[in-house]
């Protein structure tokens, strides 16, 4: 059987809270809030939805001692990791860190010198906090702009090699490395250039990709190459205004790129004139039962006999449709036909019979990684290779 090979960025492990970031964990999602942090019930408020969505980490922004103030509360009322966002004013990374936070998210190239970021290091350092170390395309330091011109994908890299060899001059090594833009190729570029020379974890993302739908859009252009590539370890959306819907969309897009299966992929094609049952109606109600699963199934109904046999063959579990009857297809084999208004019970107890029949086969574990890394020794020292099969039998396992 045809194998798609995946070679994942080889990384160190962070631990944030308890969540661990890099090596072979699956691809960990964040998300920001957005009201003033000091206003606690608002902040808390909104986390409690993105945990309700799904987030896995969430950051607050700290630009006055009002809100490093809260840190300690917010912390003791939410169920995941904390990161602190700073800018500018290495105290308020400081005062954060005399509360209980998770991680700090720093841009070394703000704090108005490197003395002030080997102060913060050193504090984070004592605490035994992890930093994401954030370069930004719009604020890289000059020295860097000027030295390429503008703000490039090399000029990037150039500075976050710079932060983290000053880091690990004072002994640091709990880093997440980020090299956002608002340019889908700047950042793609920035990110492959990264890989290729150092081994802290990325945080991956296409920064002010502004509103949704185009956002989304957006993002998956940039992130999709990343993924596909093996490259990113924790992933955050970003989308202008609330940010519960950017749970949904990192995980849509993890799940697409194969890096996250978190639930059944349902296969349906667009319809045509040829179309012989009511597809939309029977993927509703597929959608609809399917709710809360998360099997990593491949479920396929397509419209018609032009490709549907094929597509269903290729599935866990298929209907091709013709004449208001349907054929279920099961790990390529026909099944029996059923008629029109059967379809969607068939299919529900076809998926309980395989997802037994599965777990009873030790293929169906919920809570392992996605995409284990197979490391092995080649003449890229800094990736892994993972190797997915085509098809039925390769999806990966879920978290
Ligand atoms: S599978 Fe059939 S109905 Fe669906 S889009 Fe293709 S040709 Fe049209």
């Amino acid at each position: 059987m045809y194998k798609h090979t995946f070679n994942r960025h080889k990384t160190r492990i962070v631990q944030v809270g308890n969540v661990a970031i890099g090596g072979d964990n699956p691809v960990v999602v964040q998300s920001m809030t957005t009201p003033d942090t000091s206003n606690i019930a608002a902040v808390l408020a909104e986390i409690h939805r993105l945990e309700e969505a799904g987030c896995e980490l969430v950051r607050v922004t700290v630009p006055k001692p009002e809100d490093a103030a809260v840190l300690s509360e917010i912390k003791k009322r939410i169920k995941i990791p904390l990161i602190v966002d700073i800018h500018f004013d290495h105290k308020m990374a400081l005062a954060a860190l005399d509360h209980p936070i998770d991680k700090l998210r720093i841009n070394p190239g703000n704090l108005g010198g490197m003395d002030r970021f080997r102060t913060v290091l050193k504090k984070a350092k004592d605490k035994g906090v992890p930093m994401r170390i954030g370069v930004n395309a719009g604020s890289l330091e000059r020295e860097f702009a000027m030295k390429y011109g503008y703000p490039c994908p090399p000029a990037m890299v150039d500075s976050a090699l710079r932060y983290i060899e000053i880091a690990e001059s004072v002994g640091y090594r709990d880093m997440i490395v980020s090299l956002k833009s608002s340019d889908v190729l700047t950042a793609v570029e920035a990110y492959r250039m990264y890989a290729k020379q150092a081994n802290y974890p990325t945080h991956i993302g296409i920064t002010e990709a502004g509103k949704a739908p185009y956002a989304v859009t957006k993002s998956a252009c940039g992130l999709a190459p990343l993924l596909l590539d093996g490259i990113g370890d924790t992933i955050r959306i970003s989308l202008l205004g609330d940010p519960v819907p950017e749970i949904a969309a990192a995980f849509d897009i993890l799940q697409a790129t194969q890096r996250r299966v978190r639930k059944p992929e349902l296969i349906a094609c667009p319809t045509c004139g040829r179309l012989e049952i009511d597809l939309e109606k029977i993927i509703a109600e597929l959608e609809d039962r399917l709710k809360g699963r998360t099997t990593a199934i491949k479920i396929s109904v397509l419209g018609c006999v032009v490709n549907g046999p094929g597509e269903a063959r290729e599935a866990d579990l298929g209907i091709a449709a013709g004449g208001g009857k349907g054929m279920i297809f099961k790990r390529g084999e026909k099944l029996y036909t059923i008629p029109e208004s059967e379809m969607v019970d068939a299919l529900m107890k076809e998926i309980d019979l395989w997802e037994e029949e599965e777990r009873a086969a030790g293929r169906l574990k919920t809570g392992a990684p996605t995409l284990k890394v197979d490391s092995r020794e080649d003449d890229h020292h800094d990736e892994g290779v993972q190797e997915i099969t085509n098809g039925r039998v390769g999806l990966p396992l879920l978290k």
